[in-house]
């Protein structure tokens, strides 16, 4: 059977990309290798945030924004089509020791986000004071990320979205400029349009395909912690830590930032580190042992900024990748853009910065250091 759009990986990237489409009326094939959000999109944490966006890039804080904006309708919209939770929650974010404690109060007040004095009942955290500010950002969300897509796989499936599990793209077919073919372990696919979201895979290409500039895996290892429902119920970050509460009394805990290739392996010491600093932000956390420690390949670029864009080589292939620490964020509009993009229609926000060419030039700036710094 030929599909209109074969899009490859179905991690939360593929499948916003492919709900999208389905809501156009276009027929949508996602071949995963794995399990469909089996990798970064089940690992992650799922604030709806990034950590934080005055420390970024406009192109990173422009796209977050736009997809902060519509995600509560957005996750309304996934569950009414295929039924399940996601658990979206606007929670709000605690952020502690945060520098520049004015500049980031600027930055908020200039793009629109709430920043608000601390409810008293997070004041049964432990001091933090050593020279850095504290924001309470009550319009933070977060989602749970199994749930999430889980929810997403059902919506596309329930608009007639065909999911294919263990199948690895594994080269493409092409003639004048286009791929008319796409090679799987589970068979040849015709191709109309092919999207490739393989996330941390993404550098790699295919055979016959190039991979985007500079994508590649960045380890982060996660705790998992049980408590009473209720103990801590905003997201807590502090120098790079944060707590995620979910409703049900979980606390995810996270996260490193490591270059060790396609390697998912945890560590002992990794462990111990991230549970005391947990414990010295949330002292419940110092006598309980974690009930969860896992790693997930986050799809790493440089400044966070994700390639969305068609591909150079062929005129029906197109990029949703390099989402880096923020893709769950990233999901509604880096779909909305890339739809855009292939249809021809008038981008919601200026394309340049998530093109190919912006991403040869960033990854240029990464190996050489950037010289207007
Ligand atoms: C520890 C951690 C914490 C995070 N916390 C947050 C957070 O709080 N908020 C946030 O917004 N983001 C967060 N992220 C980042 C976010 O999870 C990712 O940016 C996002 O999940 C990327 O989604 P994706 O669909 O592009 O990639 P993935 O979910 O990795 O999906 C890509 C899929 O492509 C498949 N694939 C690869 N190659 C092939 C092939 N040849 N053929 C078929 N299939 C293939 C893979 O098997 C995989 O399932 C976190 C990530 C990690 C690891």
């Amino acid at each position: 059977m030929q599909y209109d759009f074969l899009i490859i990986g179905c991690g939360v990237t593929g499948l916003s990309c492919g709900l999208n489409l389905l809501r156009r009326g276009r027929s949508v094939a996602i071949a995963e290798r794995g399990l469909a959000g089996a990798e970064s999109s089940w690992a992650g944490g799922g604030i709806l945030f990034p950590l934080l966006p005055w420390d970024y890039p406009e192109s990173l804080a422009r796209l977050a924004l736009r997809s902060m904006a519509t995600y509560a309708g957005w996750v309304a919209e996934i569950e009414a089509t295929g039924g399940g939770d996601a658990e979206y929650w606007r929670c709000g974010m605690l952020a502690l020791n945060v520098g520049e404690g004015e500049r980031a109060r600027a930055w908020c007040a200039a793009h629109g986000v709430a920043v608000e004095p601390a409810p008293s009942r997070l004041f049964t955290l432990p001091p933090q004071g050593d020279g850095g500010q504290t924001l309470w950002l009550p319009d933070v969300a977060q989602v749970r990320n199994p749930r999430l897509v889980a929810a997403l796989r059902a919506a596309v499936e329930a608009r007639g979205g065909r999911v294919i599990e263990q199948c690895a793209a594994t080269g493409v077919r092409t003639q004048s400029g286009r791929v008319t073919a796409l090679e799987t372990t589970a068979g040849t696919f015709a191709a109309g349009t092919v999207v490739l979201a393989t996330g941390a895979w993404s550098g790699l290409g295919l055979p016959g395909l190039a991979g985007v500039p500079n994508v590649r895996p960045i380890r982060g290892q996660m705790l998992l912690f049980r408590l009473e429902p209720g103990v801590l119920d905003t997201i807590v970050y502090r120098d790079g830590l944060y707590l995620i509460p979910r409703r049900d009394g979980h606390v995810l805990v996270g996260s490193t930032l490591e270059d060790a290739g396609f390697d998912k392996s945890t560590d002992a010491a990794t462990r111990a580190r991230l549970h005391a600093a947990a414990a010295g932000l949330l002292p419940a956390l110092g006598t309980v042992q974690p009930v969860q420690h896992w790693a997930g390949l986050r799809p790493g670029a440089p400044d966070n900024i994700p390639i969305i864009d068609r591909h150079p080589d062929f005129d029906n292939v197109f990029i949703n990748s390099g989402h880096f620490r923020y893709g769950v964020t990233l999901a509604p509009a880096s779909a909305e853009l890339l739809v855009a993009l292939m249809e021809g229609t008038t981008t919601p926000l200026d394309a340049a910065p998530y093109g190919w060419q912006a991403a040869l030039e960033r990854a240029w700036d990464a190996e050489h250091g950037d010289a207007s710094g």
